[in-house]
């Protein structure tokens, strides 16, 4: 099985660097991700077609990822989806406070092939 993923950034580019990293990374997922730029594109995205995991930049305009994942965790029906923070920000608080709202995990950018499948193998096997 393949898993679908979206990666929402409101950085074209790093949504690039991001998708190109998870590509590389040996993982049952699926070749075409969906895209992003905001909390708000991605709710009336996933509304259409749900994914596996979703990997959410925080800072972002419109709806960040903090906004994002609460309303997110607020659908009863999206629990199944894997929500991976991804953030410049690396401060213990910063992560503990995402993880304490819902977020399934966190990873700093930038991070390598090896890093995110170290992560989504972690949650793929849960
Ligand atoms: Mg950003």
């Amino acid at each position: 099985m393949a898993y679908t993923i979206m990666v929402v950034d409101d950085s074209a580019t790093m949504r690039k660097i991001i998708m190109k990293t998870i590509r590389q990374a040996d993982l049952p997922i699926s070749e075409d991700m969906e895209e992003a730029g905001n909390g708000q594109e991605a709710l009336v995205k996933l509304q259409q077609s749900p994914v596996d995991i979703i990997l959410c930049d925080i800072n972002m305009p419109e709806m960040n990822g903090l906004e994002f994942l609460e309303q997110a965790r607020a659908n009863p029906e999206w629990n199944h989806m894997k929500i991976v923070l991804v953030s410049t920000e690396s401060s213990d608080d910063i992560i503990k406070n995402a993880i304490a709202n819902g977020a399934d995990e966190y990873v700093t950018k930038p991070f390598t092939p090896k890093i995110i499948a170290g992560k989504l193998a972690g949650l793929l096997s849960q």
